[in-house]
């Protein structure tokens, strides 16, 4: 059983004042955080598994023909899902962002900053990849201090060089997943098959990605989390006493204090003081400080500290996810006003996002008048007006596409016959509309067309028809 304690916060100020991977001088405090193991470890692997494969996969899945994503922009085309969708489809683009940062924000709100621990392609490779690579070459963290404060001898020359050619090879893999997911399969294999010499833009993005994942992974590390990403930088404003986090018991833990042999229940609080929780972070923090910017909530320092409760026979979950509340009045998880508000934006936004995916049209019209063109009078009296139009099939098969006016007595008269668009492009062209000159009273007479694919109306355009007037 756990002593009933007088509440006593952590007295070290040192973390309020500098930062946990900066030393005395201000300089950087290069971090060796400890391996774990341990449930959530087992668990996050898994979890990171599963999302490794699919990025690595997700630019080389097509299905009918097609991929399941490309974000091409640079021909700005994107396929998301296998949905195409192109530039006239952005406000699609922006109201699913919106949804997205409603969503994450929402996740944050409630558990606090899981995402960047768990799912976040950063903790993944650094966590997952870079640092268990560096671990297998240099050793334990005691071996890697020990090997980055020796001379530079030859052991210390092949294992550097062995962990930064493996580091330069797997941001190799990385930038080459990441260039198909931008030019798409079929070009990235042009890319790397084709000679050089003819990619040459190529192949500077190739070696300018492969050098800011290699820079990010070999050296910024955590600062990435802790100073670059805006997203930890907002925690601050997202959480709340209700929200769940990654949490220490100073209720329980306090006063923490090393366990003697012959201490077997103890006048002090459970926590050891043993700062494993503190040499297993990546972040470098104390978490025994309270919520931080820096965590991450990767549950590194839960698995360790359950670890060490179960030596000392105390109960696991020194270090939980728990709120504020939780740990405080020991109060279990509520909906608050706050988790609600979110839940109700995000669902109205999911549902106008469904109903705009639903209905989008098979078939995008864009019909403009032709520039610095005003009116044209034809041998036969009529008078002419020329437009410009553009048609892009969204779909992955060809549609028949026609155009009909409102107008009884106009003429449409294409400069190039339009009758199918093939799927997935775009296709110009230009027409005429003719009037008779008793349909043009005014100098400017207003128009529907009418598109029409497999003989139903998919679009309806209002155009200007400009005349002399009466
Ligand atoms: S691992 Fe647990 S017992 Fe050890 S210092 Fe951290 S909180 Fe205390
Ligand atoms: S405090 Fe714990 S959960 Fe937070 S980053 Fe450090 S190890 Fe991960």
């Amino acid at each position: 059983m756990t002593p009933n304690l007088p509440l006593t916060e952590p007295t070290d100020d040192y973390f309020r004042s500098h930062l946990p991977n900066q030393n005395e001088n201000g300089g950087r405090r290069w971090l060796y955080p400890r391996a774990t193991s341990g449930t959530y470890t087992r668990w996050r692997t898994g979890v990171a598994v599963v999302l490794l494969a699919a990025l690595f996969a997700g630019p080389f899945v097509w299905v009918d023909g097609h991929p399941l994503f490309l974000f091409n922009v640079l021909e700005r085309r994107f396929i998301f899902f296998g949905v195409t969708f192109w530039p006239q489809d952005f406000y699609l683009v922006a109201i699913g962002l919106i949804t997205f940062i409603v969503f994450v924000s929402l996740f944050t709100v409630v558990y606090g900053r899981v995402f960047c621990g768990w799912a976040c392609p950063q903790t993944i490779f650094m966590e997952m990849v870079f640092r268990k690579i560096e671990g297998w070459i240099e050793g334990d963290v005691n071996a890697r201090k020990r090997l980055d404060a020796s001379p530079w001898t030859t052991e210390k020359v092949l294992k550097k060089t062995a962990k930064h050619a493996a580091f330069l090879l797997i941001s190799f893999a990385i930038s080459n997943t990441f260039l198909a997911y931008i030019i798409g399969r079929d070009q990235w294999l042009t890319l790397v098959t084709d000679n050089p010499a003819q990619h040459l833009a190529g192949l500077f993005a190739m070696v300018v990605f492969t050098g800011v994942f290699y820079a990010v992974f070999a050296y910024l590390r955590e600062i990435v989390c802790t100073t670059i990403c805006p997203y930890g930088r907002l925690q601050g404003v997202m959480l709340d006493k209700n929200s769940l986090v990654v949490a220490y018991d100073y209720i329980r833990g306090e006063p923490r204090g090393k366990l003697k042999k012959a201490e077997l229940t103890p006048a002090k609080g459970d926590c050891i003081d043993c700062k494993l929780c503190v040499h297993v972070c990546p972040t470098g923090i104390d978490i025994r400080n309270g919520t931080q910017l820096e965590c991450i909530n990767c549950t590194a320092c839960m698995d360790v500290c359950d670890e060490v409760m179960t030596k000392v026979s105390r109960p696991p979950g020194l270090i939980r996810i728990d709120s504020q509340q939780g740990i405080e009045n020991r109060q279990p998880f509520r909906f608050t006003g706050r988790i609600r508000a979110y839940t109700g934006v995000l669902m109205a936004l999911l549902a106008v996002l469904g109903f705009l995916l639903v209905s989008r049209p098979a078939l995008d019209v864009t019909i403009l008048r032709a520039p610095g063109q005003l009116f044209q009078l034809e041998p036969n009296g009529r008078i002419a007006n020329l437009y410009s139009v553009e048609v892009i099939n969204k779909t992955y098969q060809p549609l028949p596409v026609q155009f009909r006016i409102s107008h009884p007595d106009a003429k449409l008269n294409f400069v190039q016959p339009l009758t199918q668009i093939a799927p997935g492009e775009l296709t110009k062209t230009m027409f005429f509309i003719t009037l008779p000159p008793k349909a043009v009273r005014q100098s400017n007479t207003t128009l529907q067309i009418e598109i029409i694919s497999n003989g139903t109306v998919v679009d309806q355009i209002e155009t200007n028809f400009l005349g002399p007037g009466r």
